[in-house]
């Protein structure tokens, strides 16, 4: 689903491309924003082939385009949220498959796994996959699917996608990485190997806190035909509004972006120093255990830092409510900042022994950070952590 202004400047910037190619269904109007189609239905026989909503819709479209070209890929197809376009991947297994997970999953794609489709027969095993014996587990057990998200929520774990690919390509099995921590401009997984590159376009694609959506991104076209047969046999489709506000928000994500990272960096290292933390997590800090993976298959460490406070469940929750600038809410990836509790919001529904096999205890905090000035978030961070000593 390569644009024209793609195939005529195949060099061109991402800060281009986020601005430049969508397709516009406009061409007679000449508007430079593109327009929205809320239209449920449309005349048989049209030329470009749209019948009803749930089968496509040129505001789907148009988002689609401008994702593909961001991820460099030939097929994208959209979903109403990131949980949507999840389900619409598995659906597509069979019952008795088995899915090699990474065992610190988003915790919903947990639940979606352990209590919805369990009951179809699809069968989980969950390993830690920065662990150089999920290689040999690949070979052994021979899944239907592998499932990794890199970096992981709310741990950040770093998982080397080029190897993985490597063993189940020689296995022909499918890969299905989440990038939405990392979204296509720090991170390719299609060009790492894998077959799928899946993003919860809630976060980071739109930015703005204000719309859901999800998207699958390939470059087989027995995938997308899949994708786009579960999203409307299964309803998991995108509002035209979604899709409108989407495609507004992302032509500025690679400015958004830079500044969320550079962000970021500085605040890392600010927590790192601070006496009330144990320990922070950043991609690209040299104390990321996996440091080196993130620098070889990331352009930049992303904008999400973990950090476990010296601190128990009351005091943690305390401080999560006590910041200026960072709200205490679910989700990522807005510009404006936010801190979270991932034990008891993102990662709720995942059990106890789960949790603490993985490292997700009361003293865990995720924050989100966002585009603020950084000397308003640094001091915002220094004066609630102070009040921990
Ligand atoms: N994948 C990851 C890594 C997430 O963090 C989330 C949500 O937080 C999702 C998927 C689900 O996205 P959505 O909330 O758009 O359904």
């Amino acid at each position: 689903m390569k644009s024209d202004a793609q195939n005529l400047f195949p060099a061109v910037g991402v800060g281009t491309k986020a601005i430049h190619h969508g397709k516009s269904f406009a061409e007679d109007t000449g508007t430079v924003m593109p327009p929205i189609f809320p239209s449920a239905t449309f005349r048989h026989g049209n030329l470009e082939g749209f019948d009803y909503t749930r089968s496509g819709n040129p505001s789907f479209r148009i988002l689609e385009s401008v994702l593909a070209s961001l991820e460099d890929c030939e097929h994208a197809s959209v979903f109403g949220s990131g949980v949507s376009a999840i389900s619409a991947v598995v659906s597509s297994l069979q019952s008795g498959d088995l899915v090699l997970c990474e065992e610190n999953l988003y915790g919903c794609t947990v639940r979606l796994f352990e209590t919805v489709f369990k009951k179809f027969g699809v069968k989980t095993i969950w390993i830690d996959f920065t662990n150089q014996s999920s290689l040999e587990k690949i070979n052994i057990l021979n899944p239907a699917m592998i499932w990794l998200e890199s970096p992981t929520n709310p741990l950040l774990k770093i998982i080397d996608i080029k190897n993985i690919c490597r063993v189940a390509s020689e296995k022909e099995i499918p890969v299905i990485v989440d990038n939405t921590f990392a979204t296509a401009l720090l991170q390719k997984p299609l060009e790492l190997g894998a077959t799928l590159s899946l993003t919860s376009t809630t976060k980071y694609i739109n930015g703005h806190s204000d719309a859901l959506g999800g998207v699958i991104c390939t470059n087989s076209q027995e995938w997308d035909n899949r994708m786009r047969f579960a999203q409307k046999a299964l309803g998991l489709q995108p509002s035209p509004f979604d899709c409108w506000l989407i495609t507004r928000g992302v032509k500025t994500l690679p400015l958004r972006i830079e500044r969320q990272v550079s962000n970021s960096s500085k605040l890392a290292d600010q927590l790192a120093e601070h006496p009330a933390i144990k320990w922070v997590r950043y991609p690209f800090r040299s104390d990321h255990p996996q440091s080196d993976i993130a620098r070889k298959q990331m352009s930049a460490g992303g904008a999400i830092i973990t950090a476990s406070l010296k601190a128990d469940l009351k005091k943690t929750f305390s401080l999560c409510k006590s910041f200026s600038y960072f709200t205490m809410a679910e989700s990522l990836g807005g510009v404006e900042s936010l801190v979270c509790h991932p034990a008891s919001m993102t990662h709720a529904s995942v059990n106890s022994a789960t949790k603490s096999h993985l490292g997700i205890d009361d003293s865990l905090v995720r924050f989100s950070i966002g585009c603020e000035d950084v000397k308003d978030l640094e001091l915002d961070l220094k004066k609630a952590l102070d009040t921990l000593l």
